[in-house]
C-alpha cells in the first residue's frame, strides 16, 4: 500500500496494471479475431506481439488516463488455439477478462498477485521473470500433452502477458479457475507429499479460510477422504498421467490444491437459526469452457448413490466420504508448475540433507518429488472405499 492508500504490486497500483492489461488483451484478442485461422506452427510459440498504449490513444488503441504503456502477448496464436480447443469464444474470453475482476487474497509467500474474473472461469497470476522464461520454453512440448490428454489436472494457460511501463516488467498468466466461488469451502489444502515444513503459518492460520498444509491434513483427517472405487481409480489415473507429464519436464514444487465442501454442514448464526452455508439459490451458472470441472477432468462420473443435489452437480465437485461418514465435495487440481530443477535446487538438497532425513524435504529431484507426490495422494490423502463392503452401506440412506 503506497502514501495515498493505492494498493500496489511493484509499486504500481494494481487497478492501473488490471486496466492497461484489460485494454491489452482486448486490442490483441480483438485483432486476432482479423487473422485467419490456421494450423498452429512451432515458431508461433517463440512469437511476441508488442502493442504500445500512448497515453493519447492512436488509431487503433484508445486514449486512456495513465501514463504510457506496453503489453507483451508471448504466443497469440498458439494461445487462441488453445482456447478453442478448450471451447472458449473468443468474445467470450474478452466478456471474461474485461469485467471487473476479483483480487484474491494470496496465501502463496511468493507475493504473486491473483485476479478471479468475475464469471469464475480464469485466474490471472502474476509470474516471475524466470517463471515466465520457463513458461514459454514449456509450452509447445506442454501443449502437446494437453492436446494429446485433455481431461488433466495440470493447470491449463489461455494467455500470458506482460505489462511494461514506468520502468517495470510485470508478467501475467491466465489460467483455469479450481475452486468455484459459489460453493462454500470449509477446508482448502495445498499439498506437496513433503512433511518438512509443511504445516500453515501462525499467520495463515489467523485468515478467514486458511490454506491447510501435509501435516495439517494428517492431522485432521489421518484416514483420509474416501472415495469410490471407480472414482478412487480415476483419480489415481489422472494423477499418475499428469506427474509423467511434469516429471519429463524436470518440474517440481507443484502442489494439489483440494477445496474441501461438507455437503451437510450446516451453521448456527446469532439468531439462532441454522442455514447451509450453500445457497441453493444462487444458481451455479453452467461452466463453458470444456473438461473444466473435477469430474470431468478425472473422467468420471455420479454414481447414483452420492450423486449430489441439482445444485451442486453442475460444479462437478468429486463425491467423497470422511471417515467418520460426512459427505464431501471435492475440488482439485494440480498448480504453480513453473519451477524446475536446476543446480540451485541441488546444492539446497545436499545442504538440507545433512540437516535432516532427505525424504521429507520438498526440495529433492523431479522423479523423486513426483512419486512422493503420487504416494501421498493415493495412499494417504485418498482411499478407497467398496460398495460391496459394510461400510459403504453404513453410509448409504
Ligand atoms: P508459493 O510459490 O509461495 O507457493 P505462489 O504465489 O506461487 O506461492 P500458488 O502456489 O500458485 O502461489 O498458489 C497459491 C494459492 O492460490 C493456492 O494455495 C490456492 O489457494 C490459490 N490458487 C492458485 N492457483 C489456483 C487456481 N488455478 N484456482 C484456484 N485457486 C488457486
Ligand atoms: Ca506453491
Ligand atoms: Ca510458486
Amino acid at each position: 500500500v503506497d502514501g495515498e492508500g493505492n494498493v500496489t504490486f511493484k509499486r504500481l497500483p494494481t487497478t492501473q496494471l488490471v486496466e492497461a492489461l484489460q485494454l491489452g488483451i482486448q486490442c490483441i484478442v480483438g485483432g486476432l479475431q482479423a487473422k485467419a485461422a490456421r494450423d498452429v506452427l512451432y515458431k508461433d510459440f517463440l512469437d511476441i506481439e508488442i502493442i504500445h498504449f500512448p497515453k493519447e490513444g492512436t488509431r487503433t488503441t484508445p486514449a486512456h488516463k495513465f501514463s504510457d504503456f506496453t503489453i507483451r502477448s508471448y504466443a497469440s496464436v498458439a494461445f487462441r488455439h488453445f482456447r478453442e480447443l478448450f471451447n472458449i469464444k473468443p468474445e467470450e474470453f474478452l466478456h471474461s477478462i474485461c469485467e471487473p475482476l476479483r483480487e484474491l487474497r494470496n496465501p502463496g509467500a511468493s507475493g504473486s498477485l491473483f485476479y478471479l474474473t468475475s464469471d469464475d472461469e480464469f485466474i490471472l497470476k502474476t509470474v516471475q521473470k524466470k517463471e515466465a522464461d520457463f513458461l514459454r520454453g514449456l509450452l509447445p512440448g506442454y501443449y502437446m500433452n494437453v492436446t494429446q490428454n485433455p481431461r488433466t489436472l495440470l493447470p491449463k494457460y489461455f494467455g500470458f502477458y506482460c505489462y511494461q511501463g514506468e520502468n517495470k516488467n510485470i508478467r501475467i498468466a491466465v489460467m483455469n479457475n479450481l475452486i468455484p466461488s459459489q460453493v462454500h469451502m470449509h477446508e482448502k489444502y495445498d499439498l506437496k507429499g513433503s512433511t518438512f515444513k509443511r504445516r500453515a503459518s501462525s499467520q495463515e492460520r489467523q485468515k478467514e479460510s486458511p490454506t491447510w498444509k501435509d501435516l495439517d491434513f494428517m492431522e485432521r483427517h489421518p484416514d483420509g477422504f474416501l472415495l469410490d472405487v471407480e472414482t478412487y481409480n480415476a483419480v489415481v489415473k489422472t494423477v499418475q498421467r499428469d506427474c509423467r507429464v511434469l516429471e519429463s519436464f524436470r518440474i517440481m514444487d507443484y502442489s494439489f490444491l483440494i477445496g474441501v465442501h461438507y455437503i451437510d454442514h450446516t451453521i448456527t448464526g446469532d439468531s439462532g437459526i441454522t442455514e447451509r452455508l450453500t445457497d441453493p439459490s444462487i444458481v451455479q451458472q453452467p461452466k463453458r469452457m470444456m473438461y473444466s470441472t473435477p469430474m470431468d477432468t478425472i473422467n468420471a462420473e455420479f454414481e447414483v448413490h452420492n450423486k449430489p443435489d441439482d445444485y451442486l452437480v453442475e460444479t462437478g465437485g468429486i463425491p467423497a466420504r470422511t471417515a467418520s461418514g460426512q459427505r464431501l465435495l471435492l475440488y482439485i487440481g494440480i498448480i504453480d508448475i513453473l519451477q524446475s530443477y536446476r543446480l540451485r535446487k541441488q546444492l539446497e538438497h545436499t545442504f538440507k540433507s545433512v540437516l535432516t532425513d532427505a525424504s521429507t524435504i520438498s526440495v529433492t529431484n523431479p522423479s523423486f518429488y513426483s512419486e512422493r507426490f503420487q504416494r501421498f495422494l493415493c495412499n494417504t490423502v485418498f482411499k478407497k472405499i467398496s460398495r460391496d463392503t459394510g461400510a459403504t452401506k453404513k453410509f448409504r440412506t
